[in-house]
């Protein structure tokens, strides 16, 4: 397979990248994730417009305009065959000696790859467990940043207990996962963190609040407390990777009947309508 370098497609082993690169030193730079379905790029452009926005917000020039770079990514993942899959695209100051304020002469640096994934149907059917974990990330979680080390530091804690994800919390608050959005529902309405500062507005998350109002299942973008997450009847997770993913167990304690809520099942079923697959059983 190809990557991408600064708007060309090469071969990895001709990738020549600074170890003055300010992505590489200080996490300076921001990315994105698109999930392929049968050779089609899902909600392209909601994530592009991420990739502009999070760029935007670290004072980052895209040298590309939304419409180049929007084909390039179909290029890409047309130029490697991804059938299933997803992109990874990032990009960096660039590279310059070494020091914080920002240099006068780097070049941004934009490299992605792509990749085959398979959906994760099995968890998807049984549900996973997650834990709860400080958040100890920065304030401004808005934006899909490189700098990861609070995201990698919960994810590794919660894998090697043998927890699918972590429930990052800020004090009493429930904020997101590590690498995902999270929701609960009491009685027939679900509840999510505002998008705000303290969490990523996840591609996801947005379908999945369309997708409530389809279904007429009432939405309060409104902060829950971790006791009240113990007690919803229903409980999952959202990413571009993970779907709408049933979260049956936080800790030890079963959610509800420790099994996939039906109307999480419903949101699936709708979110599986939306990218045009069947439910494979
Ligand atoms: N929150 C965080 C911290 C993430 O890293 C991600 C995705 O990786 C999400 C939420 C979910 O966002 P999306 O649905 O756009 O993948």
């Amino acid at each position: 397979d190809l990557i991408l370098h600064n708007g060309e497609f090469i071969r990895e082993e001709d990738l020549v990248i600074s170890k003055e690169d300010r992505g590489y030193q200080f996490g300076d730079g921001i990315y994105e994730v698109i999930r392929v379905y049968d050779g089609n790029l899902f909600t392209a452009k909601e994530h592009i417009d991420r990739f502009y926005e999070s760029a935007d917000k670290i004072k980052i020039v895209i040298p590309h305009t939304k419409d180049v770079f929007h084909k390039m990514m179909y290029d890409f993942v047309e130029m490697n065959n991804i059938n299933n899959g997803q992109v990874y695209v990032q990009i960096t100051r660039g590279a310059a000696e070494r020091q914080h304020q920002f240099p006068t002469q780097a070049e941004p640096v934009i490299t992605g790859n792509t990749k085959s994934v398979e959906r994760p149907v099995a968890s998807m059917k049984s549900g996973v467990k997650a834990k709860f974990i400080e958040d100890i990330r920065w304030l401004r979680c808005d934006i899909k940043s490189l700098n990861l080390l609070g995201n990698v530091l919960a994810k590794q804690e919660a894998t090697e207990e043998g927890f699918f994800e972590a429930i990052l919390h800020r004090g009493e608050t429930v904020t997101e996962g590590c690498s995902s959005n999270m929701y609960g529902i009491k009685n027939g309405t679900l509840y999510t963190h505002p998008a705000n500062n303290l969490i990523l507005n996840g591609i996801t998350r947005r379908v999945i609040l369309e997708l409530c109002k389809e279904l007429d299942i009432p939405v309060e973008e409104t902060a829950f407390t971790k006791t009240q997450a113990l007690e919803m009847d229903e409980f999952f997770m959202s990413s571009t990777t993970t779907e709408v993913m049933p979260v049956i167990e936080i800790g030890s304690q079963k959610i509800g009947q420790g099994v996939p809520g039906e109307l999480t099942r419903k949101l699936q079923s709708a979110f599986e309508a939306r990218i045009g697959v069947g439910v494979k059983s």
